[in-house]
């Protein structure tokens, strides 16, 4: 019930979503981000930090803060701010074939390299040591952003370099999940300097962060030892794509997006991502996701097509980088309303109506809760109706007994 006044409280309530701010604020020889034995990536105490750098963090850090600019006039409950609602894919045939979707969002980089406006992209592509982890990466080509394109389900610790980059001099681009965007909104806060470093900050809708056990799981299914991993693929070259796997022997297995996202990743998601509150990036100054098409009744089709991103515009700056992108013709645009939003991201547009829920479940079992504002939590609860709040909260209740046994 009390408030998490320390870092090693918000490790030790499993609240930690492993944005990695940790890390850059107190020091590497301080809380180095690496995985912890459930497999997600965690600050680990190696010294006190100083309580200067920590109350700096834990102002920032996610696993306590959300920030809703309802003031904002352009703001909507279930989507956050939006200036703009686009379908889109890239005009280079080759990135949209590979990247997850329509190649949206690695276009946008492309485009910020070419105009000059940003020295290079900060974000996460493949890690060589461990095929199926994920690294920071610094891609100052369209070449390099192409490598770099992809969804990778499983956890990336993007803010851990944001202090080495704010001393590098250059300008970045700075993708992230949207628990990453937010804490660096938050650091812009307190920072006024930020936006000179960092004057472009991209996210996507995300499902939640698998652990890297979820990788390991697909892996033992194509019976492929971790070993013998040369390259791993979450998806892409294809939309959705399948999850690929080539061996150093030269061997390619693959599976299917629906049973590699949707029976075995999305089972080994973190805690946080259970009741975050901000999923489709509201912080950043675009957001990108997928683009489904429907089905007869109205559903998501996750059959392959080819990639369509969708992409929202929400502050000023972003927007106008859009207009950019779009006569530039590096993206094929059309407008989408908020109706057909809804039907291409059901889980998205009922994402944040089950938050209040679980949060009171939680509070009742006597975990620790992050101070997000409470208010537009249950406003948007209001939407979801009785049934559903009590489904919601009747399965985080028997999560929360059974992670107290
Ligand atoms: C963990 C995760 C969950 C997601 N959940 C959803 C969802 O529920 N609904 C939905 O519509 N879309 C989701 N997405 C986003 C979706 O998969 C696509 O990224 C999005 O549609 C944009 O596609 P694109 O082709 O435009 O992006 P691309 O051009 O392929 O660019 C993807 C960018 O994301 C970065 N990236 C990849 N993996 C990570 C990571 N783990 N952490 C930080 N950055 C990363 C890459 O570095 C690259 O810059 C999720 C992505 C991730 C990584
Ligand atoms: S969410 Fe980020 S800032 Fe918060 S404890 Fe985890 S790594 Fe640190
Ligand atoms: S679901 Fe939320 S908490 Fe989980 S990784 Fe995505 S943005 Fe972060």
């Amino acid at each position: 019930m009390s408030k998490l006044n320390s870092i090693q409280e918000v490790i030790d309530s499993n609240l930690c979503c492993g944005c990695g701010l940790c890390e850059s604020v107190a020091g590497r020889n301080v809380l180095p981000m690496k995985y912890d034995s459930s497999g997600f990536l965690r600050p680990h105490v190696q010294q006190e930090p100083d309580p200067n750098a920590e109350q700096l963090v834990l102002q920032a850090c996610p696993a306590v803060n959300a920030n809703f600019p309802l003031e904002n006039e352009i703001y909507d409950l279930t989507w956050g701010p939006v200036r703009s609602m686009r379908l889109a894919y890239a005009s280079d045939a080759a990135l949209r074939l590979k990247a997850s979707s329509g190649g949206a969002l690695s276009a946008i980089l492309c485009q910020l390299l070419s105009g000059g406006e940003i020295d290079a992209v900060f974000h996460v592509g493949a890690d060589p040591n461990l095929p199926i982890g994920n690294q920071n990466v610094i891609s100052d080509s369209a070449h390099a952003v192409a490598d770099n394109s992809g969804s990778r389900y499983c956890p990336s610790a993007p803010l851990a370099g944001l202090s080495r980059l704010r001393r590098d001099g250059r300008r970045f681009a700075l993708v992230g999940k949207p628990c990453d965007i937010a804490a660096a909104h938050a650091l812009e806060i307190s920072d006024p300097d930020f936006r000179s470093h960092f004057p472009y900050l991209i996210s996507f809708f995300c499902g939640g962060i698998p652990s890297i056990a979820g990788a390991r799981r697909i892996l033992s299914e194509l019976e492929v030892p971790e070993s013998d991993v040369a390259e791993f693929r979450y998806r892409g070259n294809g939309w959705p794509g399948k999850a690929s796997v080539s061996t150093k022997s030269g061997v390619t297995r693959s599976m299917s997006y629906s049973r590699s996202w949707g029976e075995i990743l999305n089972r080994h998601l973190q805690l946080r991502c259970k009741i975050c509150p901000d999923s489709t990036g509201e912080s950043a100054d675009i957001v990108c996701a997928d683009g489904w098409h429907l089905d007869e009744n109205d559903n998501p089709d996750f059959g392959e097509h080819e990639g369509r991103s969708i992409v929202i515009g929400r502050t000023e700056r972003g927007e106008a980088l859009l207009e950019r992108c779009v006569s530039d013709c590096s993206l094929i645009c059309e407008p989408i309303d908020a109706a057909h939003l809804a039907k291409m991201q059901p889980f998205q547009a009922k994402r944040k109506q089950l938050v209040f829920s679980r949060l009171v479940a939680m509070k009742l079992c006597g975990l620790k809760t992050p101070d997000f504002p409470l208010r537009p939590l249950l406003r948007a609860a209001r939407r979801a109706g009785l049934i559903a709040n009590l489904r919601s909260f009747g399965g985080m209740l028997v999560r929360a007994l059974r992670s107290r046994r």
